[in-house]
């Protein structure tokens, strides 16, 4: 196995079948491949403005397919020709084979029991797992840019607004929460942050207008507006025609369609896709870990060290003795443990007593999925910062037992 994702045989350009056994044996570099040339081919249909077929569309343009697919097909070729079955006939076949469960494939992968289940497109969509794969083998530049554009935007915001010390981070986290719990706002509103927040450069509008811009599409509604949004995250739920489940696409969501109704002056702001699916859906479970531990009688903080954008995630203290304890969390919620792992780093700052990577009940509950997290971070950790793996659940119980210990649920400082 190739050790970590970030190994110079992946380049698309360089890597060819002649290159050796050693990058053949993980089976997920060649879905990271696959992954990356379905996310590639839906973006520029996405560009193009047709959401359809993935590969008619893109081969009727002169674009030709993303190297990332045309690479993976060749490998892909290669594993099966090899493991002694039939190659996929061409980019259709693996294109179908996409849309199988990866236990299903003829191919016999080395899989975690977590990724059997799972396909790499969902419908015309690339899963889940497939964004993940992307992320963890690239660093996925569009989800690293759309995350840093607005880190930069709320930073900007943050600083020009504060009047002392503390001001920042507290103006950093009530517009982070913005976006996870407002995916939909008014102009009104929008006008309201403006006179909140007025900083900016002498001529011209307040910074936060550019952080809105970052992070929201600007929308037409003269007289207020009427939507179908989810009533647990607040996404707004595509258009149903015909099908009556629509899922609101953030993990683990239990959709239930709500009606909203925002007064509007002229327009209306939705959360655009980069901010919705790599500031806002990670944020839902941040947010939700934040409220059980303030529930146990704690003061939980959200993204300490917010210069960076992977700050940690909550952290809390917790009383121990006659001093405190700071514990730092991590709330990662990713179908693969597998792909979790190999990307997985403790964020640097602040220096905590205990730390915890937290996974959320419904990853946790699937066969096989502590396991291989636990086995794949193995040797892949910075010794210097030790991390306990829990779910949302066990860490409550850390927090309870420690307090118990304690002898009460009172907060120290
Ligand atoms: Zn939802």
């Amino acid at each position: 196995m190739v050790g970590g994702f970030r190994v110079p045989a992946l380049s698309v350009d360089e890597a060819g079948p002649e290159r050796g056994t050693a990058v053949w044996e993980d089976d997920y570099i060649l879905l990271a491949l696959l992954s990356h040339g379905l996310v590639e081919m839906k973006r520029r249909l996405e560009g193009l403005g047709e959401p359809r077929h993935l590969l008619s569309r893109a081969e009727r343009r002169d674009t030709g397919l993303p190297g990332a697919w045309q690479e993976a097909v060749t490998r892909l070729w290669w594993r099966f020709f090899w493991a002694g079955l039939e190659p996929p006939r061409n980019d259709y076949a693996v294109l179908e084979l996409c849309r199988l469960p990866l236990g299903q494939w003829p191919l016999r992968m080395a899989l975690s029991s977590a990724d059997v289940e799972v396909s790499l497109l969902d419908g015309e969509e690339p899963s889940e797992f497939a964004e993940e794969a992307v992320r963890g083998a690239w660093g996925d530049p569009e989800a690293h840019i759309a995350e840093q554009r607005v880190h930069q935007a709320l930073l900007l915001v943050a600083e020009a607004n504060a009047r002392e010390g503390r001001d920042a981070w507290r103006i950093y986290v009530r517009m982070r929460r913005l976006v996870i719990e407002r995916p939909v706002i008014s102009d009104v509103e929008v006008r309201a942050l403006q006179q909140e927040l007025p900083a900016g450069p002498t001529a011209g509008e307040p910074y936060v207008m550019d952080f809105v811009r970052t992070a929201y599409e600007r929308r037409p509604a003269e007289n207020g507006v009427t939507l179908t949004v989810c009533a647990r995250c607040g996404v707004p739920l595509p258009q149903a025609r015909g099908s009556r489940n629509k899922s609101c696409g953030t993990p683990n969501c239990e959709t239930s369609p709500k009606i909203l109704h925002l007064p509007t002056l002229g327009f209306y702001w939705v959360l655009h896709r980069g901010a919705r699916r790599f500031v806002h859906d990670p944020g839902v479970f941040e947010l939700r870990v934040c409220e059980k531990v303030r529930a146990l009688g704690l003061e939980p903080e959200l993204w300490l060290g917010t210069d960076q954008p992977d700050a940690l995630d909550v952290s809390f203290r917790v009383p121990r003795g006659k001093r405190s304890e700071l514990w730092g969390t991590d709330e990662k919620d990713w179908a693969s443990p597998v792909l979790l792992a190999r990307s997985f780093r403790w964020p640097i700052e602040p220096e905590c007593d205990r730390r915890f990577l937290v996974v959320p009940e419904h990853r946790a509950q699937v066969p096989g999925y502590l396991t291989d997290l636990r086995t794949e971070l193995a040797g892949r950790t910075d010794p210097a910062r030790p991390f306990k793996v829990v779910t949302e659940k066990q860490l409550l119980t850390e927090i309870r037992r420690a307090l118990a210990r304690q002898g009460g649920g009172s907060c120290a400082r």
